[in-house]
């Protein structure tokens, strides 16, 4: 007898048994008023969490979908634009720039090192003629278990023509995010990442700086064109959204938000947070490093490099078979080389110890030394505040 899998991916993460219970429903028909109460609830319920008081846009896509739509929807022809990439993710948004025609300004970091603001403030004073119209930011970098500023990112474009766009997939409803507050004007979000959702749909907010952008941008779209989806909201066009939404899927979310709302999004971060802790302490009691420099360390995922002698897909793979926990590796260059740990979203200290307890177990069934027990307690520790 074995229990369920647990997910300490980032993404998909668990799911809430009452978001699995509304994904068990009878369709309704997107055109009725059952359907535009789950809208509307779901836009109502989206706002404080990206801090926004403007209307969010939902496509039926994973995150990269609502990536492209920012890029397609916000810039012209020849613009340029700094993207500031940390890792994977941010690399892909620069791609997706580059796909578009856009000139990509690379502004790249070493892995495992937050964005530098100093160096994207030069490189945006370096532009005196002003072509630079956007900068690129990932809030929370997953392939590398990174955290950004981006309250100091948006001091530099503020109160300038250009557009600071974030990619919170993996950030936002794990992460604090005060877009209006903080002066972003893109911000786009996942389902399956912090917000317990499960995977298709990717939600995005606008400043009014950025929608202006949006009306004189020419770079090809249809399905992803923001303003058919503003005019659903603000009621110029009959069908909202215009393309069949995914019902069922918008339905869990909400049932997920609900949950946040019932905790307190001060809390769900404070949770977060405990939680990183805990899987940091834990890890490290057993030899393991974390990977980026904790003072950037992210509170949703955490990315550890494995004690000498011991590889991560070996150890992912004990996890998973022998204890049914399953983690992430590194991606493209980090590849073998790390092992990823989501606490993102549906998480709790039980999670978080039962995956520690399953790291510490598989580490010594792979040959690794230390005294038995050393993580769990570490972790444990944490969990109790120090107490303990
Ligand atoms: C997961 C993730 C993506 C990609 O999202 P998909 O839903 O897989 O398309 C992009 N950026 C960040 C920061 C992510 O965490």
């Amino acid at each position: 007898m074995r229990k369920e899998k647990l997910l300490m991916t980032p993404g998909p993460t668990m799911l809430p048994p009452e978001v699995l219970s509304v994904m068990g429903r009878q369709i309704i028909h997107h055109r009725t008023e059952d359907f535009t109460s789950t809208l509307d609830g779901l836009q109502e319920s989206l706002r404080p969490v990206f801090g926004t008081d403007g209307p969010i846009l939902v496509f039926a896509s994973s995150g990269t979908g609502g990536m492209e739509a920012a890029i397609a929807n916000l810039f012209s022809r020849g613009e340029a634009v700094l993207n500031v990439s940390v890792g994977a993710f941010g690399e892909r948004m620069g791609r997706i720039a580059e796909a578009f025609g856009l000139e990509v300004i690379d502004l790249s970091h070493e892995y495992g090192e937050a964005a530098d603001v100093g160096r994207a403030k030069a490189a945006l004073e370096g532009d005196a003629a002003g072509r630079i119209k956007g900068v690129l930011l990932t809030h929370n970098e997953t392939s590398t278990g990174v955290t950004n500023d981006v309250r100091a990112f948006a001091a530099l474009t503020e109160g300038t023509a250009r557009l600071l766009v974030v990619d919170a997939i993996s950030a936002l409803g794990g992460l604090e995010m005060r877009m209006g507050e903080w002066g972003v004007d893109c911000v786009f979000a996942g389902s399956q990442k912090s917000l317990m959702a499960p995977p298709g749909l990717s939600f995005t907010a606008l400043s009014e700086k950025a929608w202006e952008a949006t009306r004189r941008s020419d770079l090809p779209k249809f399905y992803w064109d923001y303003g058919k989806y503003r005019k659903g909201i603000t009621g110029e066009l009959a069908e909202n959204p215009p393309y069949t939404p995914a019902i069922t899927l918008m339905m869990a979310q909400r049932a997920a938000l609900d949950l946040m709302r019932a905790e307190g999004l001060a809390n769900v971060y404070a949770r977060h947070a405990r939680l990183a802790k805990a899987v940091r302490a834990g890890a490290k009691a057993l030899g393991f490093a974390v990977f980026p420099d904790e003072r950037v360390s992210s509170d949703i995922i955490t990315a550890l490099t494995p004690p000498e002698g011991v590889k991560p897909t070996e150890l992912i793979k004990a996890m998973n078979d022998g204890y049914d926990v399953m983690v992430a590796g590194g991606q493209g260059k980090l590849k073998g080389k790390i092992l990823r740990i989501g606490h993102c979203g549906y998480s709790e200290a039980d999670d978080v110890l039962r995956a520690i307890s399953a790291l510490e177990r598989a580490s010594w069934g792979v040959g690794h030394r230390f005294g038995p027990g050393a993580g769990v307690a570490a972790a444990q520790r944490e969990i109790m505040g120090g107490s303990a």
